[in-house]
């Protein structure tokens, strides 16, 4: 076993000569403290490590990672990481990124049976319920990938909810809230436009973002009132956004 792992080892140490190398004095100048100005709040999936698709180094972004890139108000994990980074690193923006492809997406989209996962992904499902007229008349393949997106578009809204980013604005501290997207299959990222940067943009900012997938043709002229009143189809929270904005 511990053979298996030596490749790894002997890559460390080359890895820290060679940084040591570019710039000496690196690690103790990091060992000191870390002040990074992102959080970047991602997928387990391997195939997507933030340091690397960003192009930083240690101790420039501060990383959550779990599966399928959700932040729950009840995962006191998730939320004890975003205080430490926005109460005592002080980071600047909190990212959230997902990923095409997302297993994690797949499975909620597809109702699979993984195992305990699936209480977790239970919150993925929620939101694919809640927008369901945004994504089912859509076909397959591109329903994961829209899923994917506004998984992450929920989970900007949850992280500028949450008491911790809530309680930094109303202190005046600066801090955004981003979501972007990953792919797979070209290494590149993209800004989902959902950037949330004070308590009164949040409701507009996740309806504009949520309105950008328009419902089956016909489906739209209905909704975007932003006022669920008279709403006659009371057993469709998708019908309007205000329906889709629970926060
Ligand atoms: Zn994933």
């Amino acid at each position: 076993m511990r053979e298996e792992l030596k490749h790894l080892l002997d890559n460390n140490r080359r890895w820290a000569a060679a940084t040591n190398a570019r710039e000496p004095g690196f690690f103790t100048r990091l060992a000191q403290q870390q002040s990074p100005r992102y959080m970047w709040i991602g997928c387990a999936d391997s195939r997507v490590p933030a340091n690397e698709i960003t192009g930083l180094d240690p101790g420039e972004v501060f990383v959550h990672r779990n599966v399928a890139n959700v932040v729950v108000h009840s995962d006191l994990n998730a939320l004890s990481t975003i205080q430490f980074a926005v109460e005592h690193l002080k980071v600047e923006h909190i990212i959230v990124v997902g990923h095409y492809g997302c297993a994690g997406v797949r499975a909620a989209m597809r109702g699979l049976r993984v195992g305990l996962a699936d209480n977790w992904l239970r919150h993925v499902h929620d939101v694919r319920l809640r927008h369901r007229k945004r994504i089912d008349h859509l076909p397959e393949p591109e329903q994961e990938n829209i899923l994917c997106e506004m998984n992450v578009i929920e989970q900007v809204g949850n992280v500028a909810l949450s008491t911790v980013v809530q309680d930094a604005w109303a202190r005046g501290q600066k801090v955004s809230v981003h979501g972007w997207v990953y792919g797979l299959s070209d290494g590149l990222l993209k800004d989902l436009q959902v950037t949330m940067d004070r308590p009164e943009t949040v409701v507009q900012v996740f309806g504009a973002a949520i309105k950008r997938y328009p419902r089956q043709a016909g489906g739209e002229a209905n909704g975007g009132t932003g006022n669920g009143a008279g709403d006659p189809s009371g057993d469709d929270v998708d019908d309007d956004v205000s329906g889709e904005t629970t926060f």
